[in-house]
């Protein structure tokens, strides 16, 4: 079956909580098994740098559904969590955030889904829980903890 590495992020409300929740939600042993799960990290934002730390986490899974599937899978626990798209603006606040970092090996190059996750080897907030449960993984070649190296991990904080 294939594998998937998934981000969960979010900076309103209890994201522990919601993260949690989420993350259950997700992973609901049939469709999507959860193979690992990172600590969770309080992060600073990036991008809009004006808000709230984030919590982030990245799990590993293995799934059935088909890409497009798991992003629609995705989408509907933001929507269970009260992520609202139209009010809200690009990297600002959100309850929930939910991106597919990989698939397997796909290579998809679509606005809608893009794989490997476009910026997913620029960030810190990915990269550090990402190397916590896949230490020896390469994404599209690339290895993660040498990518991890490269970024800027300044105010990123395991939290227990
Ligand atoms: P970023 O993608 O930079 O992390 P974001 O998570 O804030 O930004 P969203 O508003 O959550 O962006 O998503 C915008 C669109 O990105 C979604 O409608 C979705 O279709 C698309 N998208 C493309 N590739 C992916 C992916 N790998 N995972 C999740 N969403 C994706
Ligand atoms: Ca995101
Ligand atoms: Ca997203």
């Amino acid at each position: 079956m294939p594998r998937a590495y998934v981000a969960f992020g979010g900076n309103v409300g209890d994201a522990r909580d919601t993260i949690r929740r989420a993350i259950d939600a997700f992973c609901d042993g049939a469709h999507v098994t959860l193979l690992a799960r990172s600590s969770d990290y309080r992060t600073p934002p990036w991008g809009v740098t004006d808000q709230a730390p984030f919590i982030n986490a990245c799990i590993a899974v293995e799934t059935r559904l088909a890409p497009r599937d798991l992003l629609v899978r995705a989408q509907e626990v933001e929507r269970s969590f009260g992520r609202d798209r139209q009010r809200e603006t690009r990297w600002g606040p959100r309850t929930l955030d939910i991106d597919i970092l990989s698939y397997g090996d796909a290579v998809i190059d679509d606005p809608m889904l893009t794989l490997p996750h476009p910026r997913l080897f620029e960030r810190a907030f990915v990269l550090v829980p990402l190397v916590e449960i896949a230490p020896d993984a390469t994404i599209g070649g690339r290895s993660l903890r040498e990518a991890l190296e490269r970024v800027d991990r300044t105010g990123i904080e395991k939290l227990a």
